[in-house]
């Protein structure tokens, strides 16, 4: 019954092959003979399978865990170097029409206060986050087609796009949306959209059915395999994730990396993104009601896994996260994050962070200017780049370059320079001084010469007032 290539979320995430993987994993979870066989295959940096990732989560040998450890963090450094990617979510509308159990959102919610942003409440959206930094935002609605159809959305996206406030600009959204039709994605990906994103929320389908109770999103292959109809109309850069804590995390683990294999062996590309959401408190949502919540540690194996699993998949943390937790696994493998995110529906026009229309809780709730600072001091390079699919580096095509080793020649210099225009624009005295110093430093850390010398008048030239340069 389990195949990868078939187009049935029952068979390429089938919950037998799920069993008997979480068995297999069970049985030689102590032996030290195959998991160093798998550890020095991940050392390969091919990425595994899901059958030997899900061993090596099973494995509870201290001295293994820390090898695993160490070699996400090479993998890392190897792939992403030390950037992170910033991003913002964007929430349009919670209106919605499903019944998530675990989101407060869903329709029977009477006391949250419902909200659809228009344009000029967009317009003015965005010139707050321009004004913070962001280059990068992830739209984000409630499913309802009437008050939000795919129509909404794409004039959403057109409206986001034209606006350039001061030096301001947003260069890339990634969507957030239901799983939708064949014919919408096209709109979505002519509409010059980045990724498209989709959680999974859980691929244990009876467990996905009780969560989902009511509404469109109840059905559980429409939404398991809406990535096939993303991929069908266009769109080669998608984002999996699951919600950690609506079902046992070992079983949401395998069928991630099945439904990642799955795009591999349909459609030539792996998913470009993993998010990483654990389950949060929100309006009239208690996440203790969920007892499948997960602990840091296993959080932060999880994060290692996925990124020895699928080393040239971006791996996504929000705020959801904590700053001690982010500092944990940021090491780990992550290679975005959010920054001074509102969950709201508004709420980056506001002074205080409103709670009223809030999707759930945000646990680091630090200004983009300090997470910007506490990245740089924490070693890494906050990185403002979208120039991958704007130079039509999608699907294989960034994929290729990731194989081939070019990304220091390419990200590297693409984070220094969006970062400078981030301390000419938008940062604090401090962030500035910190910033200017690590460019300088990492300038050294372009390979190719030639690619150095155009970086640093690159970067003159943002001194003297220009903007968006990219290799
Ligand atoms: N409505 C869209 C859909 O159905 O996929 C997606 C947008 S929703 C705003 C984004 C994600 O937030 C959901 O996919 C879900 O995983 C997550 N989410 C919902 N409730 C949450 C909670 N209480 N804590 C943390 N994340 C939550």
């Amino acid at each position: 019954m389990y195949n990868p290539k078939s187009l049935k979320a029952e068979e390429f995430i089938c919950h037998e092959e799920v069993l008997e993987t979480l068995d297999y994993a069970d049985k030689n979870k102590e032996n030290v003979a195959l998991i160093d066989e798998i550890i020095e295959k991940a050392k390969l940096r091919k990425g595994l399978s899901h059958r030997e990732a899900s061993v090596l989560l099973a494995c509870e040998i201290p001295e293994k865990i820390e090898e695993i450890y160490a070699l996400a963090e090479q993998i890392k450094k190897d792939f992403y170097g030390n950037r992170i990617v910033m991003f913002a979510p964007l929430y349009l509308s919670n209106y919605c029409v499903n019944g998530c159990v675990y989101c407060p959102y869903h329709l029977k919610n009477k006391h949250i206060a419902r909200k659809k942003l228009t344009q000029e409440e967009i317009r003015n959206e965005v010139i707050a986050l321009q004004d913070m930094g962001h280059k990068r935002l992830a739209i984000e609605a409630g499913e309802d087609p009437v008050n939000n159809p795919i129509e909404y959305i794409l004039e959403s996206i057109k409206t986001i796009y034209s606006i350039k406030h001061k030096n301001g600009a947003i260069r890339r959204v990634n969507v957030n949306i239901a799983a939708t039709t064949v014919e919408n994605y096209r709109k979505l990906k002519e509409a010059g959209i980045g990724t498209y994103i989709l959680f999974q929320e859980t691929y244990h389908k009876e467990s996905y059915e009780k969560l989902h109770p009511t509404g469109p999103k109840h059905d559980y292959a429409y939404h398991t395999e809406a990535m096939d109809r993303a991929m069908e109309g266009g769109i080669d850069d998608v984002g999996l994730g699951v919600l950690y804590g609506l079902e046992l995390y070992r079983y949401e683990f395998a069928a991630l990396l099945m439904h990642a294999e799955h795009l591999e062996a349909v459609h030539g590309v792996g998913p470009h993104t993993i998010s990483m959401p654990r389950i949060k408190h929100a309006d009239d949502i208690d996440p203790t009601a969920f007892d499948n919540s997960i602990s840091d540690e296993i959080f932060a194996k999880l994060c290692a896994l996925v990124r020895i699993s699928v080393p040239y998949t971006g791996m996504i943390i929000s705020t959801r996260e904590s700053q001690e937790v982010r500092e944990k696994v940021i090491r780990l493998g992550v290679s975005q994050i959010s920054g001074a995110s509102r969950t709201s529906v508004g709420g980056y026009c506001e002074e205080e962070r409103p709670h009223d229309t809030e999707q759930f809780d945000v646990s680091d709730q630090r200004t983009l200017d300090e997470v910007v600072c506490w990245l740089m001091e924490s070693g890494y390079i906050p990185s403002f780049c979208t120039a991958c699919y704007r130079e039509g580096r999608t699907g294989d095509r960034f994929m290729s370059l990731c194989k081939a080793g070019q990304i220091q020649n390419c990200c590297h210099p693409n984070a220094l320079m969006t970062l400078k225009e981030f301390l000419m624009d938008y940062a604090s005295p401090k962030t500035r001084e910190i910033g200017e110093k690590l460019i300088e430093q990492e300038l050294m850390n372009v390979p190719k010469e030639k690619v150095r010398e155009v970086c640093k008048e690159n970067l003159k030239n943002i001194e003297n007032g220009q903007r968006d340069f990219r290799f």
